[in-house]
């Protein structure tokens, strides 16, 4: 799900999702999709409307906190899942074994994360420029900023603001 959340990168500026053709590449390198099955622009947009929910659920992640997703709740009603005995105990999963089944499999890995409580560690880093999904591993679950240093770069950013703002006024006597 993290893959998923992931294929949108604002620092390279490329979105792996941008067309269906590269949906079903995503789907078929993370062995979600068979060979045979063709993606069409309406599974890319429903794709894209599950991955920006996702990516909001995160965003809630830093401040554990409840919200409506309206847009998400949305796009996870339309999945196609139903729950299964499987041999040694109840599961759910999807019904579908094509497109729309793989875009199931990715929410069901929220489903199983937040069984797991590992849920609430996933998150997108704080930093506006970056947003890259990461699970924080921290022991009190703080960690605001992804594993590439965004937090540095923000230390930096406020740095060379706070230099900037010192400096001005003494540029302003000059003139
Ligand atoms: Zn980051």
């Amino acid at each position: 799900m993290r893959d998923f959340v992931n294929t949108v990168d604002r620092d390279l500026g490329t979105d792996a999702l941008a067309t269906a053709a590269g949906l079903a590449d995503f789907l078929r390198s993370h062995a979600l999709l068979p060979g045979a099955h063709r993606t069409t622009e309406r599974h890319r947009a429903a794709a894209l409307r599950l991955r920006e929910g996702l990516h909001e659920a995160l965003e809630l992640n830093h401040v554990g906190q409840d919200a409506p997703l309206t847009a998400l709740d949305e796009v996870l009603r339309q999945l196609p899942v139903r729950l299964r005995w499987a041999g040694d105990g109840v599961v759910v999963a999807p019904t579908d074994g094509g497109v729309e089944g793989a875009l199931a499999q990715v929410a069901l890995a929220a489903l199983e994360a937040r069984a797991a409580e590992d849920w609430w560690r996933l998150k997108v880093c704080a930093f506006d420029e970056c947003e890259w999904a990461f699970y924080d591993q921290s022991k009190n679950r703080s960690r605001s900023y992804c594993e590439y240093g965004c937090g540095n770069k923000v230390k930096t950013r406020a740095y060379r603001a706070r230099q900037r703002a010192d400096r001005a006024p003494a540029l302003r006597g000059v003139r």
